[in-house]
């Protein structure tokens, strides 16, 4: 997609700190980070969000996951990180490429704001 910016970021023409990639999925650092590790993944297809990816492609839904679970291990977090998937502009969505945030490295406090 064109005027996508997580699309730019998969295709190379937005600048941004990769951490891992699998062949469905990119993840990269959150330009403004509320963590520690603060790691966004993405699938490398143009999907508006969470529940249309699983819909159109449960494979890449779920190696969005995997993908994380790896993102967290790496940076020193394999037992205790958050995965968060804004779905909607009244729940914070501001970027319509799904993308699963990991964010692990502070404590985590219940309920989120
Ligand atoms: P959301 O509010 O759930 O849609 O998350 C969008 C996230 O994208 C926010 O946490 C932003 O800080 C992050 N973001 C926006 N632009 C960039 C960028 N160019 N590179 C990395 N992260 C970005
Ligand atoms: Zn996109």
């Amino acid at each position: 997609m064109d005027d996508c910016l997580f699309c730019g970021i998969v295709a190379g023409a937005v600048p941004a700190e990769l951490v891992h990639e699998t062949e469905r999925t990119v993840a990269f650092r959150d330009i403004d980070p509320q963590a520690p590790t603060h790691v966004l993944v993405v699938p490398r297809d143009h999907h508006v969000n969470a529940v249309e990816l699983a819909a159109a492609d449960p494979a890449t839904s779920a190696e969005l996951v995997t993908a994380a679970a790896a993102v967290a291990a790496a940076e020193g977090h394999p037992d205790d990180y958050r995965l968060v998937l804004n779905t909607g502009p009244g729940a914070g969505q501001t970027v319509f490429h799904t993308h699963l945030h990991v964010l692990a490295g502070r404590p985590l406090t219940w309920p989120p704001g």
